[in-house]
């Protein structure tokens, strides 16, 4: 165990097998809080990739032929594992990100609840349906509609939830019928590799679920094989997935980056408006799709919202944590959003900005960005219009909630916001935010609200994840119509004579014209 952080389990390090790879095969796995090395894993070739999806293929059909109930008994199984296991898991993932405790913590809790959400309610979400015929002339015919699942299903995730992210979309593939093979981010595999080893040797599961490493050739491979994929991460690497997929013709769902307003009108609670922009804008530090990134505010609470802002901001600790929650705010997990985030607020600062706190990369071991508030800022500064994804928030002041609304909604992005005022005048403005999901007095909460849609408009991506639809969408609808009665052929059918001709048009003309001169075929 390293000092001063969590560290990953040598069995996480062993199931990876990563130490006997080629060097030119291998990629070891950082702890962004120390630079220390926390593991390995084994670069899987595009042919691995094949054989791998080809295996969980061929044992697909037992898994949907298990139905629902039959499939969450393995995936509460792999709940149980999660919170016997949390724990470890949050060792591993907490060396490979650079987190403080609390942060990593909470990944096992959702997912438990995810699992147990889908569980119950994937029966009435996949419920076959039978429908009546619209027209009389189908009245020989049951319809019904079926949701099969597509066979297999690949899950492309990045590094800010390794696992809430990457077994967030794999569960509710999975208690679909679908086998799920997962490619995570190269920066962080390991708490993934550890619960796929699980489900396999302790778990026992279905060998319908598993997982390839690399980076975005290894993401591109898989790509090629599977029947759908479902794709987080940023918007330029969404387009790429998405073209890819263009060539096999294989549907994606894309969940990517967003620029998420926050608007506190002059009778928010200021307090609790300033508690929220800290915690939503810090969080993870900042490197949450639905971080609170753009703050606007009414001009009368502008003054007194910025200091108490500010006085919260100043007060976060930050740096590595151990296993008792300590620090707020933790590190950059990925090397190249370290420079992302410097670039955006330097660009800031140059053109008038100033940061009322942090603004700068912290020096030392580990990668650490000051939390920052930056105030004077305008939308023509990339910490404005561009994803930042660190803990940075810009503040503007606004005439009012009309002007706040331009601001929020003057963006690429559309991945969710939030409005902090009285309530219903809150939500009136919330209501015409162009993004995905609002929070009235809220932040992020949206996420684990999984009873409703969590998506983005614009180019915060294509297709939602939770509530029905974040299940149904690894499903196909089938339809299948039994024709109940009839004789020896349909009036439709051959041979083609004047009576039958005139038989099916007449019978036509009765059902589908909407006034008795047509109907009857008077004057036509
Ligand atoms: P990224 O786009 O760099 O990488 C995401 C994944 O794609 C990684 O596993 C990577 O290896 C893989 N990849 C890279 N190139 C590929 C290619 N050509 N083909 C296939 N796969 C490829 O994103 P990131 O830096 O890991 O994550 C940060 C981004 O993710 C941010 O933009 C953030 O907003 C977004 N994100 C979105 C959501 C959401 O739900 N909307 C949630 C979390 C993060």
């Amino acid at each position: 165990m390293e000092s001063g952080t969590a560290g990953t389990s040598t069995e996480t390090i062993e199931a990876l097998n990563g130490a006997e790879a080629p060097a030119e095969e291998r990629i070891e796995v950082l702890n962004p809080a120390n630079g220390n090395t926390v593991g390995a894993i084994t670069v899987d070739s595009p042919e691995r990739v094949a054989a791998t999806v080809a295996r969980v293929r061929a044992n697909q059909a037992d898994w949907e032929a298990m139905g629902v109930e039959g499939r969450y008994h393995w995936l509460g199984k792999l709940r149980d594992w999660l919170l016997d296991n949390s724990e470890r898991v949050a060792d591993t993932m907490q060396a490979e990100t650079g987190k403080v405790r609390a942060d990593t913590a909470i990944e096992s809790i959702y997912l438990t609840d995810l699992i147990n959400f889908y569980g119950t309610k994937a029966a009435k979400f996949l419920a076959e349906e039978n429908v009546r015929p619209h027209s009389p002339l189908l009245a020989s015919k049951k319809l019904s509609v079926l949701y099969r699942p597509y066979p297999v299903v690949g899950v492309i995730s990045p590094w800010n939830f390794p696992l809430a992210l990457a077994l967030g979309d794999a569960i509710p593939a999975l208690q679909a019928g679908a086998a799920v093979v997962v490619k995570p981010s190269e920066f962080t595999p390991l708490g993934l590799a550890e619960v796929v080893k699980a489900w396999k040797d302790e778990i026992g599961g279905p060998d319908v679920f598993d997982c390839v490493h690399g980076t975005g050739e290894t993401g591109g491979a898989l790509v090629d094989e599977v029947d759908f994929i479902q794709f987080t991460g940023s918007d330029r690497t969404g387009r790429r997935v998405m073209a890819r997929a263009a060539e096999t013709l294989t549907p994606v769902s894309l969940e990517l980056g967003g620029k998420d307003p926050m608007i506190v009108l002059a009778d928010a609670d200021l307090d609790r408006a300033a508690n929220a922009a800290t915690w939503g804008g810090m969080y993870n530090s900042g490197q949450v799709c639905l971080s609170v990134e753009r703050i606007y505010v009414e001009e009368p609470v502008y003054d007194e919202f910025v200091s108490k802002l500010t006085k919260e901001v100043g007060k976060l600790r930050q740096g590595p944590d151990g296993k008792t929650p300590e620090k707020d705010v933790g590190a950059m997990t990925s090397p190249n959003q370290a420079a992302i985030v410097e670039d955006h607020v330097n660009d800031a600062l140059a053109s008038g900005a100033s940061a009322l706190v942090g603004g700068k990369r912290v020096a030392g071991a580990g990668d650490y960005f000051e939390p920052t508030v930056l105030v004077d800022v305008d939308h023509s500064m990339k910490v404005m219009r561009d994803e930042t994804f660190g803990p940075v928030v810009g503040v503007m002041k606004v005439r009012d909630s009309e002007e706040a609304l331009r601001l929020a909604n003057d963006s690429r992005y559309g991945l969710a916001g939030s409005v902090f005022g009285e309530k219903e005048p809150a939500e009136k403005v919330a209501r015409r935010i162009d993004a995905g999901a609002v929070n009235v007095n809220d932040v992020i909460v949206n996420y684990i609200a999984m009873d409703v849609p969590m998506g983005g408009w614009k180019q915060s991506g294509i297709g939602f994840r939770h509530g029905e639809y974040g299940i149904k969408k690894y499903t196909r609808p089938g339809s299948v119509i039994v024709t109940r009665f009839g004789g020896k052929r349909e009036p439709t059918w051959y041979p083609y004579t004047k009576a039958r001709r005139g038989l099916v048009g007449r019978a036509a003309r009765a059902f589908n014209a909407r006034d008795l001169k047509r109907r009857l075929g008077i004057g036509s």
